[in-house]
């Protein structure tokens, strides 16, 4: 839980600029420690929940829920459908069917949260004990006056907004443009037991399931928790630049439309998933309960200044951008949010320039340079080719090094040492007690990936 103020200190102002799922938690965070605090957003709550698509998937795992439990808040694991694992396949070029694995999430779980949901709770929460909600879209200009104001302000305007106040840091940012282009759609149709994926996994519906193929793209269909429609399923695709896949992807418009593309792309492309996604329904009562675009990696200052030189501070994906395919950001914001409540509350002197680096450097250290190497390593970056070659046909061979690899997407930290083929035997073997090569001997190319045999209610599309 965070700390009280102490009664000799006088009770400090915070700023939050952005009442996204980010901003929403860390204003609810620093007032429960005792700020007197406002969130500045540039829409109205009720317009945040139901007039705008959800940022993103948003599946967090066990570091990030901690996180939310140390803030004394609902993480949402006794309400949304859980994950305990990821089953993945691998296809080549050609659509070679080489690698199947299903790993299990030892010791935590994963839930994905609608970000409407989420924010417009903690927004509630927030307005009930106290806090001060404005609607007003911050300019640089205002934000000015409001840094003045405040004795902290945090930016949490995602990746655009006012994330032009803190400049790109080169050393870590490594990509001048997106990686994959994206869609996604959240859906109803489909139950969560063992018989839903259960040629992918034994746990059937309790994994999420994960295709890559070589020549096109990714794509991921796991449980979801959303706003209106509660238990449900989210697609979510990935396209590699200039193929097949990205031109579909850009052809979405509505629910309707990208839900009829990832049917077909299952048809076309993932037939071994094809009976439970021909199950699914679009949410007729949210037409933005889909979304398509495109996020390049990067990683900003901590620290910014506005016109006169108050300090401010930047938070959740204003600071850093990850693609979702390891699904770090809305982890690496909640995160973060944590940790600088409970720094600001435990902090005695003013929160200036030397604290909020200090706090940034911390949180880069401890979470987000791993989730961003984590993501890279995802996104087939070929500078990891020949590491991840070794890691995904470890898990393929055998299940305790499934359970790891898939593990790194809840804690990323077990890669940012690994640099070498070396450093990725050392981890195979460190986890299987056995030599890396007696695991990769063992490896079989899947030769023909199991085809789903579900049996639910065909909805045709
Ligand atoms: C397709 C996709 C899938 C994803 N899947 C995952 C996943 O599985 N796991 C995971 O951890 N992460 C995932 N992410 C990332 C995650 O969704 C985001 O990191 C997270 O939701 C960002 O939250 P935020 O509050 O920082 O920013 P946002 O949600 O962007 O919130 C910013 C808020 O600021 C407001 N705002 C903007 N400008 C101003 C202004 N000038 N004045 C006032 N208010 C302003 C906006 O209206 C908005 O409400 C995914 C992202 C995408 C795109």
């Amino acid at each position: 839980m965070t700390s009280q103020p102490s009664p000799s200190r006088s009770v400090r102002s915070a700023a939050i600029i952005g009442a996204g799922q980010t901003g929403a938690t860390a204003a609810l965070g620093l007032l429960d420690a005792g700020f007197d605090v406002t969130v500045y957003s540039d829409r109205e709550q009720r317009s945040l929940r139901d007039d705008v698509p959800a940022t993103g998937t948003a599946l967090e795992f066990g570091e990030a829920q901690q996180a939310e439990a140390a803030l004394g808040l609902d993480s949402f694991t006794a309400r949304a459908p859980r994950h305990t694992g990821l089953s993945v396949r691998v296809a080549g070029p050609g659509g070679a069917e080489l690698i199947d694995f299903d790993g299990n999430f030892d010791g935590y779980v994963g839930v994905a949260v609608d970000t409407r949901l989420k924010a417009d709770e903690r927004l509630t929460a927030f307005q009930e004990r106290g806090g001060e909600f404005v609607v007003e879209p911050v300019t640089p200009d205002s934000l000015d006056r409001i840094a003045a104001a405040h004795d902290l302000t945090l930016v949490a305007t995602g990746r655009g907004g006012l994330s032009e106040l803190f400049a790109i840091d080169t050393s870590r940012t490594v990509y001048d443009a997106p990686q994959r282009s994206l869609l996604t759609v959240t859906v109803t149709g489909l139950d969560f037991d063992r018989s839903v994926f259960a040629h992918r996994s034994p746990a059937g519906g309790g994994h999420s399931g994960f295709s890559i193929l070589a020549e096109q793209g990714e794509a991921w269909w796991g449980p979801y928790l959303h706003k209106d429609a509660g238990p449900s399923w989210a697609f979510l695709g990935w396209a590699r630049p200039g193929s097949e896949w990205e031109k579909r992807f850009a052809a979405a418009d509505s629910a309707e439309s990208a839900h009829r593309i990832v049917v077909d792309l299952y048809r076309d492309y993932i037939d071994w998933d094809l009976p439970e996604v021909l199950a699914t329904r679009v949410i007729a009562e949210d037409p933005h309960s889909w979304l398509k675009g495109a996020v390049r990696p990067v990683v900003r200052a901590g620290l910014g200044h506005t016109a006169s030189g108050h300090t401010v501070a930047s938070l959740g994906d204003t600071s850093v951008a990850y693609d979702p395919i390891a699904g770090q950001g809305a982890q690496s914001g909640i995160i973060q949010a944590q940790r600088l409540v409970a720094a600001a509350a435990a902090h005695e002197g003013p929160f200036d320039d030397a604290w909020i680096t200090r706090q940034y450097a911390d949180f880069l250290a401890a979470r987000s340079d791993a989730a961003a190497k984590v993501t890279r390593l995802f996104l087939s970056d070929p500078e990891f080719a020949d590491i991840g070659g070794a890691l995904f046909a470890a898990a393929g061979a055998d299940s305790r090094f499934a359970s790891a690899l898939v593990g790194l997407l809840h804690r990323p930290q077990p890669f940012l040492g690994i640099d070498s083929v070396e450093a990725a035997h050392a981890f195979i073997a460190d986890v299987t007690g056995e030599s890396a090569s007696a695991v990769l001997g063992r490896f079989q190319p899947a030769g023909t990936f199991s085809r789903s045999v579900y049996r639910g209610p065909l909805v045709r599309v």
